[in-house]
C-alpha cells in the first residue's frame, strides 16, 4: 500500500450517491473504493435497521496517460508508461438508500453531502419515482455540484442509450443538475470508471472550508467497535461517525453531545439530557488521525460507555466543545416553501397547505423528528417537536407529510429564531 502524505489522510469531499433503488448506487461506490457498502434492499428483506453507507475511496492520477484513461480509484496506470501514479485526492462517498420508505434517511445523508453523483439506470424509463425525489432532495438541500452516472449501459442496445440519455437531458431541464455531464458506465464491469472520476475532478472541487469556527459535527452512525468476547482491559468506548461542518476536532477535546440521552422523569416526563466526553481517537476508515476538519466521514472514538452509542443510538445529535454549540429546541419556527406536487409517488398528487394540528416530520442535519404543527400562516409554521433537535436560525429543514401511509417529502424550509 502506498504510504500517505499527512495532508492527503483525511478526504476532503463527501459524495452523496443517489437514485432510485436498484440503478446501482452500491455497485458503482464499490467500483469506485472496493468496498460493498451495506445492502438496504438486504436490510429491508431481513427487517434490520436502515442506515447510511460509506466508503473512502482514491482518486490517482498516471500523467503518462491520455484522458480519461489517467483517472484510477487505484495506484496504477494504462499506459504502463514510466511515469508514478499520484494521488490527487482521497474522497468519501455516502451511498443513500434509494428505497421509497427511506426517504428520511437519504435526507439525512443529504446534510452531509459536498456534491452528488445521481445514478440512472439506461434499461428503464428515466425519471423512477425516486430519481426524481432525489433530484428534488439535493435541490431543497443546495447540493450544486452534480454528476449524472448513466448506468448498466452494458445491457441496453445503442439505441436504447441514446433514448435513455435524451429522457435524462430533458428530465434535468430547468433543474439544479441541468449543467451536470451526462457518463455512460457499466458500473458492474467497471467500464468508464475514470470517466467517472474525470467529472469528479472536474465538477466537484473540494469546497473552502472553515476552520476557524467552533468545531461541529452531525452523527450520522453511531457504533460499539468491540467485538463480542474482547477482554474488559481492551475494551474501548463508543464512536460515533459523521461529518464535520466547520472548525476542527483534536484527540484530547472535551466535548459535548446534544441533544443527548432521553432521561424519564418522575411523572413521566422525558428529559434530554447532554453527554460530556473526550476525544480519545479519530479516524477515517482505518486511517488514525491526530486532528480532524470538514471533509470526509470521521469517526470520533470517545470515553462514552459503547453501550449509549451502539446500535445507532445517537444518529441525529450533534457534538461539539461544551458551550459553543447552537441551543437545543423543542419547538421551532419555520419559514417555509412547499413543493407543487409530491414527489416520490407514481401518481401525481398536489401538495395541500400545511394545516394547524397537523403532524409533520422534519430532517434538519441528521436529526429526523416528528411535530406538531402550533400555528400556521403562508410562509412561516411553528413546530412543537416530539424529540427536541440541535437547530440555529438558517438552518435548512426537510418537510415530510404523511400520505397513503408513507412520510413523503413535501416542502423544505430554513428555521427562524
Ligand atoms: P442500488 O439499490 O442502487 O444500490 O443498486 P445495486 O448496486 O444494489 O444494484 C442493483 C442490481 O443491479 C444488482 O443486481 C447489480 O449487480 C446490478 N447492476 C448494478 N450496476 C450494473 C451495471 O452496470 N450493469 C448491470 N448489468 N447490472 C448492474
Ligand atoms: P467497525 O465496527 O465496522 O469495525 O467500525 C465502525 C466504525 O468505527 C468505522 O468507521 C471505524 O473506522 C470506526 N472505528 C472502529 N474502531 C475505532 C476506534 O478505536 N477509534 C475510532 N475513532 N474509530 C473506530
Amino acid at each position: 500500500m502506498a504510504i500517505l502524505s499527512e495532508d492527503k489522510r483525511q478526504p476532503e469531499l463527501n459524495i452523496g450517491v443517489v437514485g432510485h433503488v436498484d440503478h446501482g448506487k452500491t455497485t458503482l461506490v464499490q467500483a469506485l473504493t472496493g468496498i460493498w457498502t451495506m445492502r438496504h434492499s438486504e436490510e429491508i428483506k431481513r427487517g434490520m435497521t436502515i442506515k447510511l453507507g460509506y466508503a473512502d475511496g482514491e482518486v490517482w492520477e498516471c500523467e503518462g496517460c491520455g484522458y480519461p484513461e489517467k483517472y484510477s480509484p487505484e495506484p496504477v496506470c494504462e499506459c504502463s508508461s514510466e511515469a508514478t501514479p499520484r494521488l490527487l485526492r482521497r474522497v468519501s462517498y455516502v451511498d443513500a438508500p434509494g428505497h421509497e420508505i427511506l426517504m428520511a434517511t437519504m435526507l439525512s445523508g443529504a446534510a452531509l453531502m459536498d456534491g452528488a453523483i445521481l445514478v440512472v439506470a439506461a434499461n428503464e424509463p428515466c425519471p423512477q419515482p425516486q430519481t426524481r425525489e432525489h433530484l428534488v432532495a439535493l435541490e431543497i438541500i443546495g447540493i450544486r455540484n452534480i454528476v449524472i452516472v448513466q448506468n448498466k449501459v452494458d445491457v441496453v442496445s445503442p439505441e436504447r442509450a441514446r433514448e435513455s440519455y435524451r429522457e435524462i437531458k430533458r428530465f434535468v431541464e430547468g433543474t439544479i443538475a441541468e449543467e451536470a455531464p451526462v457518463i455512460p458506465v457499466s458500473a458492474l464491469k467497471r467500464a468508464n470508471i475514470d470517466a467517472v472520476l474525470a467529472a469528479i475532478q472536474e465538477y466537484m472541487p473540494t469546497p473552502p472550508r472553515d476552520l476557524e469556527s467552533p468545531p461541529l459535527m452531525f452523527i450520522a452512525r453511531s457504533f460499539d467497535v468491540n467485538k463480542p468476547g474482547t477482554p474488559p482491559e481492551r475494551l474501548v468506548g463508543g464512536v460515533v461517525g459523521g461529518a464535520i461542518m466547520h472548525g476542527v476536532f483534536r484527540v484530547g477535546d472535551e466535548v459535548e453531545i446534544k441533544p443527548g440521552l432521553a432521561v424519564k422523569r418522575p411523572g413521566g416526563r422525558i428529559e434530554y439530557v447532554p453527554l460530556y466526553t473526550r476525544i480519545e481517537s479519530l479516524r477515517f476508515g482505518r486511517i488514525e488521525v491526530e486532528e480532524a476538519k470538514p471533509g470526509g466521514l470521521v469517526a470520533i472514538g470517545t470515553s462514552l460507555d459503547p453501550s449509549v452509542t451502539k446500535s445507532d443510538n445517537l444518529v441525529g445529535n450533534i457534538v461539539g466543545r461544551p458551550g459553543e454549540t447552537p441551543p437545543v429546541l423543542d419547538e421551532v419556527t419555520v419559514e417555509y416553501s412547499l413543493l407543487e406536487r409530491v414527489v416520490g409517488m407514481k401518481e401525481e398528487v398536489r401538495v395541500e397547505p400545511i394545516r394547524r394540528g397537523e403532524m409533520l416530520m422534519l430532517t434538519v442535519g441528521t436529526a429526523i423528528t416528528l411535530g406538531l404543527a402550533t400555528s400556521v400562516s403562508k410562509d412561516r409554521v411553528s413546530i412543537r417537536l416530539r424529540r427536541p433537535i440541535v437547530g440555529w436560525d438558517g438552518a435548512r429543514v426537510a418537510i415530510s407529510r404523511r400520505i397513503h401511509g408513507r412520510w413523503r417529502l413535501v416542502g423544505w424550509g430554513v428555521l427562524r429564531e
